[in-house]
């Protein structure tokens, strides 16, 4: 590890565990039985296990590792309405109706983040401080107006552009050639909501069981067994909530899913004043590029939080956090001597429509594939899950019945993705002020 580049006290953890440092507590044994049995422990799996412990199922959680571990307690803490193709995209696939109805289902999966922690009081720092998306050439930027203009008046976008002499009222950096602000969204402390979502499942009487991977699952006249190393346990319902960290466990939903690694690093407490001549309105922030970046302040306004993709093939964080601190420094050369206190990474579960999907397949509930913006995504469909198993038409969803591509050429390995991201990067390289960090050592 090259010296000068880590902070002391440096970790290979996510920032956010420092703040909610992880249960150590009593691990309940898993039961023999229950009503819901819930395969992932994060946002999804404990939004859907609160409808069902709700009313009076007996809800069972399961995860691999510990509560939170996967990417619900990794995250860049950004909160948008999320989903990823664009309304022209979607119009041309789908007809105006559902082209808006399921970016409506974004909007609302925002609204119930904020409302959920709001009315529960979840102590997680959620502001809404509204978004800059720099633009890394001036074709984006024409390319935000369009897409401003075309945004159909019934989402109420409420977008504006930020034109690029006037960059610096947003961010403190020379790269960029304006850009757009989204003053809905919002910045929250990932691992803070994850551990009010937590509290409030167990509250309920849900029972979280952890260092418990399912194997596997098997339809039978109860419902579904769901195996694991322990003891198999026998449910009414099963729902699958391990997004990008999908196994064989499940292999029909394995195939449909694309874990793709998102990397992060924090800086030590950065000198008073710093960051907020960086990041001028502590909004939370990424840009045009393809293959983006992103970043913000923590919550305490003392340290950078960045994030993006270091390199064609998956690494270990103690190599891409030189590769972020690079890619950081290229954007705000004032943080070349700001040490690194913590590198860490999650896989991002992507699907092959760019949609998050939900429903059910051979008597499996699923929820999954937010292709990177699933904070509100996550929450919003594990809830709408979640109410669908309790039997509550409220559930419904306009993502209800959208077929879940896969392909023939796609087990599980997305061997495309080193020849996908370098296509990426030189596309994004083309006219663009911001360059990508080279590539490292994978
Ligand atoms: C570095 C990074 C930055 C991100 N930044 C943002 C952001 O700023 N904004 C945003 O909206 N989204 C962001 N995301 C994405 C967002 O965090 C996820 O979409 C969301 O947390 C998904 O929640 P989930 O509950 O579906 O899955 P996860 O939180 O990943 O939970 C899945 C769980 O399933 C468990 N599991 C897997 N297999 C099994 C098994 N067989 N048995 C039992 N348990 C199993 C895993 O251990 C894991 O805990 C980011 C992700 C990463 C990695």
């Amino acid at each position: 590890m090259s010296q000068p580049l880590f902070s002391q006290d440096f970790k290979l953890t996510p920032y956010w565990w420092e703040r909610s440092p992880r249960s150590q507590g009593n691990n309940p044994a898993l039961p023999k039985s229950a009503d819901v049995v819930i395969i992932g422990s994060g946002y999804t799996g404990l939004s859907a296990a609160i409808q069902t412990a709700n009313i009076g199922l007996d809800t069972v959680v399961l995860d691999a590792v510990h509560a939170g571990w996967g990417c619900s307690s990794r995250n860049g803490g950004q909160v948008d309405s999320g989903i990823k193709p664009s309304y022209k995209q979607l119009k041309q696939k789908y007809g105006h109706a559902r082209a808006l109805a399921l970016l409506q289902e974004g909007v609302n999966a925002f609204n119930w983040v904020k409302s959920y922690t709001t009315e529960n009081h979840i102590d997680c720092d959620f502001k809404q401080v509204g978004r800059f998306v720099g633009a890394h050439n001036p074709a984006a930027l024409d390319g935000f107006r369009k897409d401003i203009i075309n945004s159909p008046h019934e989402l109420e976008v409420n977008a504006r552009i930020i034109e690029p002499q006037d960059t610096a009222s947003e961010v403190g950096s020379t790269h960029y050639h304006g850009g757009m602000v989204l003053p809905r969204y919002a910045s929250i402390d990932p691992g803070r909501y994850h551990a009010g979502l937590l509290k409030h499942a167990q509250r309920l009487g849900v029972t979280v069981v952890s260092h418990c991977p399912a194997t596997g699952t098997k339809k039978n006249k109860h419902g579904v067994l769901v195996r694991t190393p322990r003891k198999d346990i026998q449910a009414k319902q099963v729902l699958v909530a391990t997004s990008g960290y999908t196994s064989q466990a499940t292999p029909w939903q394995r195939k449909r899913i694309i874990p793709i690694g998102s990397y992060m690093i924090a800086t030590e407490p950065l000198p008073e004043g710093l960051l907020q001549q960086l990041i001028v309105n502590n909004r939370v922030v990424t840009d045009s590029r393809k293959v983006i970046v992103y970043f913000r302040q923590c919550p305490e306004g003392k340290r950078m939080l960045f994030g993006g993709r270091v390199s064609l093939n998956e690494t270990n964080p103690r190599l891409s956090g030189p590769a972020l601190h690079r890619m950081m420094v290229e954007l705000f050369p004032a943080l070349q001597s700001a040490k690194i206190s913590h590198s860490w990474m999650g896989y991002v579960g992507y699907t092959f429509d760019d949609l998050p999907h939900l429903g059910q397949h051979q008597g499996v509930h699923y929820a999954m594939g937010y292709c990177g913006s699933g904070i509100a995504l996550s929450s919003y469909f594990g809830m709408r899950i979640g109410q669908q198993l309790a039997g509550n038409p409220e559930g419904a969803c306009a993502f209800d019945g959208l077929n879940f591509q896969n392909r023939f050429y796609y087990r599980g390995n997305p061997w495309f993705l080193a020849p996908s991201l370098f296509y990426y990067r030189w596309r994004d390289a083309q006219h663009s002020s911001v360059t990508t960090a080279k590539n490292n050592k994978t």
